[in-house]
Protein backbone atom coordinates (compact mmCIF):
# COMPACT_ATOMS: atom_id res chain seq x y z
CA UNK A 1 0.00 0.00 0.00
CA UNK A 2 1.38 3.64 -1.56
CA UNK A 3 2.29 4.80 2.26
CA UNK A 4 0.76 8.23 3.79
CA UNK A 5 3.08 11.14 5.66
CA UNK A 6 1.07 13.33 6.66
CA UNK A 7 2.11 16.72 8.35
CA UNK A 8 0.21 18.04 11.78
CA UNK A 9 1.64 21.35 11.96
CA UNK A 10 -0.48 21.95 15.37
CA UNK A 11 -1.28 25.84 15.81
CA UNK A 12 1.91 27.11 14.35
CA UNK A 13 2.20 28.90 11.06
CA UNK A 14 1.64 32.52 9.80
CA UNK A 15 0.53 33.00 6.40
CA UNK A 16 3.84 34.10 5.30
CA UNK A 17 5.93 31.46 6.53
CA UNK A 18 3.12 28.70 6.26
CA UNK A 19 2.73 28.98 2.78
CA UNK A 20 6.52 29.16 2.13
CA UNK A 21 6.52 25.81 4.51
CA UNK A 22 3.80 24.33 2.19
CA UNK A 23 5.66 25.31 -0.94
CA UNK A 24 8.67 24.15 -0.31
CA UNK A 25 7.56 20.42 0.45
CA UNK A 26 5.75 20.69 -2.66
CA UNK A 27 8.79 21.73 -4.45
CA UNK A 28 10.79 18.74 -2.74
CA UNK A 29 7.98 16.46 -3.66
CA UNK A 30 9.06 14.99 -7.32
CA UNK A 31 10.82 12.21 -5.98
CA UNK A 32 9.03 11.10 -3.42
CA UNK A 33 7.09 7.93 -3.86
CA UNK A 34 4.42 7.88 -0.37
CA UNK A 35 1.72 10.57 -0.58
CA UNK A 36 2.09 13.53 1.02
CA UNK A 37 -0.55 15.33 3.20
CA UNK A 38 0.53 18.63 4.96
CA UNK A 39 -2.55 19.83 7.75
CA UNK A 40 -2.06 23.31 8.48
CA UNK A 41 -4.20 25.49 10.93
CA UNK A 42 -7.59 26.45 9.72
CA UNK A 43 -6.38 29.90 9.00
CA UNK A 44 -4.47 28.81 6.46
CA UNK A 45 -6.39 26.04 4.91
CA UNK A 46 -7.74 27.93 1.73
CA UNK A 47 -5.01 29.72 1.05
CA UNK A 48 -2.46 26.53 1.49
CA UNK A 49 -4.87 24.61 -0.97
CA UNK A 50 -4.93 27.04 -3.15
CA UNK A 51 -1.37 27.77 -3.52
CA UNK A 52 -0.61 23.63 -3.62
CA UNK A 53 -3.53 23.13 -5.78
CA UNK A 54 -3.08 20.38 -8.99
CA UNK A 55 0.15 19.06 -7.15
CA UNK A 56 1.55 16.30 -5.01
CA UNK A 57 0.64 17.70 -1.57
CA UNK A 58 -2.87 17.29 -0.61
CA UNK A 59 -3.97 19.73 2.36
CA UNK A 60 -6.13 18.55 5.74
CA UNK A 61 -7.56 20.48 8.61
CA UNK A 62 -6.91 19.33 12.22
CA UNK A 63 -10.42 19.04 13.65
CA UNK A 64 -14.21 19.42 12.55
CA UNK A 65 -17.32 20.00 14.49
CA UNK A 66 -19.54 17.17 14.13
CA UNK A 67 -22.70 19.21 13.46
CA UNK A 68 -22.65 20.45 9.33
CA UNK A 69 -24.14 24.17 10.82
CA UNK A 70 -24.97 25.98 13.61
CA UNK A 71 -24.95 27.64 16.55
CA UNK A 72 -21.26 26.82 17.52
CA UNK A 73 -19.04 29.56 18.41
CA UNK A 74 -15.30 29.38 17.35
CA UNK A 75 -16.15 26.02 15.80
CA UNK A 76 -15.48 25.03 11.65
CA UNK A 77 -17.81 22.06 10.02
CA UNK A 78 -16.95 19.48 7.84
CA UNK A 79 -18.36 20.92 4.74
CA UNK A 80 -16.48 24.25 5.75
CA UNK A 81 -13.21 22.12 5.79
CA UNK A 82 -13.67 20.82 2.37
CA UNK A 83 -14.94 23.92 0.96
CA UNK A 84 -11.70 25.33 1.67
CA UNK A 85 -10.05 22.88 -0.20
CA UNK A 86 -8.93 20.47 2.18
CA UNK A 87 -9.48 16.27 1.25
CA UNK A 88 -8.23 15.07 4.77
CA UNK A 89 -9.15 16.01 8.64
CA UNK A 90 -7.17 14.47 11.41
CA UNK A 91 -9.16 13.91 14.11
CA UNK A 92 -8.69 12.96 17.79
CA UNK A 93 -5.78 14.06 18.20
CA UNK A 94 -4.47 13.11 21.81
CA UNK A 95 -4.37 17.13 22.24
CA UNK A 96 -7.87 17.85 21.66
CA UNK A 97 -9.20 14.75 23.61
CA UNK A 98 -6.87 16.27 26.52
CA UNK A 99 -7.45 20.12 25.83
CA UNK A 100 -11.00 19.80 25.01
CA UNK A 101 -12.31 16.62 26.58
CA UNK A 102 -13.10 14.95 23.70
CA UNK A 103 -14.53 11.28 24.11
CA UNK A 104 -14.54 8.16 21.52
CA UNK A 105 -18.50 8.77 20.76
CA UNK A 106 -17.81 12.80 19.70
CA UNK A 107 -14.59 11.78 17.24
CA UNK A 108 -17.25 9.07 15.95
CA UNK A 109 -19.61 11.57 15.23
CA UNK A 110 -17.20 13.88 13.83
CA UNK A 111 -15.34 11.17 11.30
CA UNK A 112 -19.37 10.44 10.34
CA UNK A 113 -19.97 14.29 8.98
CA UNK A 114 -16.37 14.44 8.00
CA UNK A 115 -17.56 11.52 5.81
CA UNK A 116 -20.44 12.67 5.39
CA UNK A 117 -18.59 16.19 3.63
CA UNK A 118 -16.40 14.13 1.62
CA UNK A 119 -13.35 14.16 3.27
CA UNK A 120 -11.12 11.24 4.33
CA UNK A 121 -10.95 11.40 8.52
CA UNK A 122 -7.74 10.14 9.98
CA UNK A 123 -8.78 9.31 13.47
CA UNK A 124 -5.59 9.23 16.72
CA UNK A 125 -5.72 6.97 19.36
CA UNK A 126 -2.52 6.11 21.98
CA UNK A 127 -2.28 5.58 24.87
CA UNK A 128 -0.59 7.06 28.23
CA UNK A 129 2.55 6.35 29.43
CA UNK A 130 1.10 4.83 32.66
CA UNK A 131 -1.62 2.92 30.71
CA UNK A 132 1.74 1.26 28.93
CA UNK A 133 3.48 1.12 32.10
CA UNK A 134 0.49 -1.05 33.84
CA UNK A 135 0.29 -2.88 30.30
CA UNK A 136 -3.24 -1.85 28.80
CA UNK A 137 -1.49 -0.14 25.54
CA UNK A 138 -2.76 -2.93 23.26
CA UNK A 139 -6.52 -2.89 25.16
CA UNK A 140 -6.77 0.91 25.50
CA UNK A 141 -5.89 1.51 21.75
CA UNK A 142 -8.41 -1.36 20.65
CA UNK A 143 -10.74 0.22 22.40
CA UNK A 144 -10.36 3.54 21.32
CA UNK A 145 -10.55 2.46 17.56
CA UNK A 146 -13.55 0.45 18.34
CA UNK A 147 -15.02 3.13 19.29
CA UNK A 148 -13.98 6.26 17.24
CA UNK A 149 -14.60 4.75 14.27
CA UNK A 150 -18.04 4.82 12.69
CA UNK A 151 -19.30 2.40 10.37
CA UNK A 152 -18.47 3.60 7.28
CA UNK A 153 -14.98 4.42 7.92
CA UNK A 154 -13.52 1.70 5.47
CA UNK A 155 -15.52 2.46 2.73
CA UNK A 156 -14.51 6.49 3.05
CA UNK A 157 -10.67 5.41 2.19
CA UNK A 158 -10.49 6.66 6.85
CA UNK A 159 -7.10 6.47 8.11
CA UNK A 160 -5.71 5.20 11.24
CA UNK A 161 -2.97 6.85 13.25
CA UNK A 162 -1.18 5.20 16.53
CA UNK A 163 -0.06 7.73 18.52
CA UNK A 164 1.41 6.85 21.93
CA UNK A 165 0.30 10.08 24.23
CA UNK A 166 4.24 10.25 25.83
CA UNK A 167 5.75 10.11 22.35
CA UNK A 168 4.36 13.12 21.00
CA UNK A 169 6.37 15.74 20.88
CA UNK A 170 8.69 14.20 23.79
CA UNK A 171 11.52 12.45 21.68
CA UNK A 172 11.09 9.33 23.47
CA UNK A 173 9.56 6.88 20.78
CA UNK A 174 8.62 2.79 21.39
CA UNK A 175 10.56 0.33 20.63
CA UNK A 176 10.13 -0.86 16.92
CA UNK A 177 8.66 -4.14 18.53
CA UNK A 178 6.26 -2.60 20.44
CA UNK A 179 5.02 -0.10 17.56
CA UNK A 180 4.69 -3.38 15.99
CA UNK A 181 2.78 -5.20 18.43
CA UNK A 182 0.30 -2.60 18.61
CA UNK A 183 -0.08 -1.60 14.76
CA UNK A 184 -0.80 -5.76 14.55
CA UNK A 185 -3.52 -5.68 17.05
CA UNK A 186 -5.07 -2.77 15.34
CA UNK A 187 -5.11 -4.54 12.01
CA UNK A 188 -6.46 -7.28 13.44
CA UNK A 189 -9.35 -5.27 14.87
CA UNK A 190 -9.79 -3.73 11.67
CA UNK A 191 -10.22 -6.88 10.06
CA UNK A 192 -12.97 -7.90 12.63
CA UNK A 193 -14.64 -5.28 12.01
CA UNK A 194 -14.52 -4.38 9.18
CA UNK A 195 -13.57 -7.42 6.89
CA UNK A 196 -11.29 -7.74 3.91
CA UNK A 197 -11.65 -3.49 3.67
CA UNK A 198 -9.67 -4.20 6.95
CA UNK A 199 -6.87 -5.41 5.46
CA UNK A 200 -6.22 -1.92 3.26
CA UNK A 201 -7.02 0.91 5.60
CA UNK A 202 -3.62 2.77 6.33
CA UNK A 203 -2.48 2.90 9.95
CA UNK A 204 0.12 5.39 10.73
CA UNK A 205 2.24 5.56 13.45
CA UNK A 206 2.78 9.25 14.96
CA UNK A 207 5.18 10.41 18.11
CA UNK A 208 8.58 11.60 17.64
CA UNK A 209 8.59 10.71 14.13
CA UNK A 210 12.20 12.28 12.66
CA UNK A 211 14.56 11.50 9.71
CA UNK A 212 16.90 9.45 11.84
CA UNK A 213 14.02 6.91 12.73
CA UNK A 214 11.79 6.75 9.93
CA UNK A 215 12.96 4.07 7.88
CA UNK A 216 13.05 1.40 10.56
CA UNK A 217 8.98 2.60 11.77
CA UNK A 218 7.95 2.90 7.96
CA UNK A 219 9.39 -0.79 7.38
CA UNK A 220 7.39 -2.65 10.64
CA UNK A 221 4.31 -4.19 8.81
CA UNK A 222 1.30 -2.87 9.28
CA UNK A 223 2.93 0.84 9.79
CA UNK A 224 1.73 2.16 6.25
CA UNK A 225 2.74 5.68 6.90
CA UNK A 226 3.19 8.61 9.52
CA UNK A 227 2.51 11.38 11.46
CA UNK A 228 4.72 14.06 11.76
CA UNK A 229 4.29 17.06 13.69
CA UNK A 230 7.29 18.84 14.86
CA UNK A 231 9.61 17.63 12.19
CA UNK A 232 6.70 18.54 9.50
CA UNK A 233 7.32 22.45 10.25
CA UNK A 234 10.76 21.80 8.45
CA UNK A 235 10.43 20.98 4.98
CA UNK A 236 13.69 19.32 4.38
CA UNK A 237 13.11 16.91 7.55
CA UNK A 238 9.74 16.30 6.55
CA UNK A 239 10.70 15.33 3.02
CA UNK A 240 13.46 13.11 4.39
CA UNK A 241 10.91 11.10 6.53
CA UNK A 242 8.86 10.95 3.15
CA UNK A 243 11.92 9.20 1.06
CA UNK A 244 12.63 7.07 3.86
CA UNK A 245 9.11 5.30 3.62
C1 LIG B 1 1.58 14.74 16.55
O1 LIG B 1 1.27 15.62 17.33
O2 LIG B 1 0.72 14.27 15.78
C2 LIG B 1 2.96 14.27 16.55
C3 LIG B 1 3.20 13.09 16.09
O3 LIG B 1 3.92 15.14 17.08
P1 LIG B 1 5.50 14.91 17.12
O4 LIG B 1 5.92 14.33 15.79
O5 LIG B 1 6.07 16.27 17.34
O6 LIG B 1 5.78 13.96 18.22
Amino acid sequence: MRPLIAGNWKMHGLRADGLALARAVAAGAGDVAAELLVCPPFTLLAAIAEALSGGPVAVGAQDCHAAPKGAHTGDVSAPMVRDAGARFVILGHSERRADHGESDGLVRAKAEAAIGAGLVPIVCVGESEAQRLAGQAELVVTAQVDGSLPDGFAAAGGVVAYEPVWAIGTGRTPTEAEIAAIHAAIRSGLRTRFGAAGEGMRILYGGSVKPGNAAGILALPHVDGALVGGASLVAEDFLAIARAG
